[in-house]
């Protein structure tokens, strides 16, 4: 069939680099070989698509939950989550409950999962949070309205078996890998070099590594050391959930470093000794001022994780009462 090729798969096989995936079907199946399916659900934000994998019965992540996939047609024996975002975690419920399958995810991931989307306060908790590191009022309340307006609709699976690095799940070893989400999972299988990376790493963008509301201290510190894992892992392909499979693992895990490296110095360039700055004062140097509402807190959120990494190597200092967080150079 000729046309606009739908997948990378269709557009080599026409000779061509460029393909468009329509993001309004309800699930879309790409076949990378006769064992794993992929499967590309739509995302209204971001990256406007989320990846599953279906290999051998395990499930691996859930997408948003939005729309009805059809899980039950899909042989899926058991659901394993690599992390509690809503665009992989949302349809777990739904998939366990068509399927009969198990859900599997990560033990921190979990407890995680229940503060934010099992609890009712948390758009209000991260909101104050975001105005404590200088987002103005109408840009962190805007998380109010729309958290409490998208809550309902993620439907993570209640009381999954909690797996911890080490843990075999039908054939996979369960890897602990921290930084896009706390209490991230890789679903590693030895034999060949397979890694299903969740959002670990990428191929076209950066994963968004973000310092949240009760989240571990240093999450970018722990992001650059599940890099450096990457590479001494040497995976052969990785499966990302969102963009393209990743052919050479360790080099993008690299270039990752590398960039985080940039971004540390930037980071630390906008601070001074004598004048202590807020996390969105240090944003808009990093990432201009024009931004609206959802990108600004993304961006915030990543200055801050760049902020405390530098905090944690000594290079700043952070100073806090109970209206609001500042730095300074050291
Ligand atoms: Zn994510």
């Amino acid at each position: 069939m000729n046309g606009i090729p739908r997948t990378a798969f269709s557009a080599l096989r026409q000779g061509s680099s460029r393909y468009s995936t329509p993001i309004e079907a309800a699930i879309i199946e790409h076949a990378f070989d006769s064992e794993i399916s992929r499967l590309t659900l739509p995302l209204p934000t971001g990256p406007r698509h989320v990846h599953c994998y279906l290999v051998d019965g395990t499930l691996f992540d859930t997408g948003l939950g939005l729309g009805e996939p059809g899980w039950s047609a899909l042989g899926i024996e058991r659901v394993a989550i690599t992390h509690m975002h809503p665009d992989h975690v949302g349809g777990a419920a739904a998939a366990a409950a068509e399927t009969g399958a198990t859900v599997h995810q990560g033990a921190l991931d979990y407890a995680q999962c229940e503060r934010v989307w099992g609890t009712t306060d948390w758009p209000e908790r991260m909101a104050a949070w975001f105005r404590r590191h200088g987002v103005p009022p109408p840009v962190a309340d805007e998380l109010i309205e729309q958290g409490h307006a998208f809550a309902p609709f993620i439907s993570y699976a209640r009381d999954p078996e909690l797996r911890r690095e080490g843990d075999e799940v039908a054939g996979w070893t369960t890897l602990e890998l921290p930084g896009h989400a706390d209490g991230h999972l890789g679903f590693f299988r030895e034999r060949d070099g397979l890694l299903v990376g969740g959002d670990h790493l990428l191929a076209e963008i950066s994963p968004a590594i973000g310092l949240y509301p009760e989240s571990r201290p240093d999450p970018l510190g722990d992001y650059l050391a599940s890099l450096e894992r990457t590479i001494d892992l040497d995976a052969r392909l990785v499966l990302p959930g969102h963009g393209e499979p990743i052919r050479d693992p360790a080099g993008r895990a690299r270039e990752l470093l590398e960039h985080h490296a940039r971004r540390l110095h930037e980071t630390a360039a906008a601070l001074e000794r004598d004048r202590p700055r807020n996390g969105f004062e240090v944003s808009l140097d990093l990432f201009g001022h024009e931004l609206a509402p959802t990108q600004r807190r993304f961006a915030v959120a990543e200055t801050l994780s760049h902020l405390e990494h530098l905090v944690a190597r000594g290079r700043a200092e952070r100073a806090e009462d109970g209206r609001s967080v500042t730095y300074t150079a050291t």
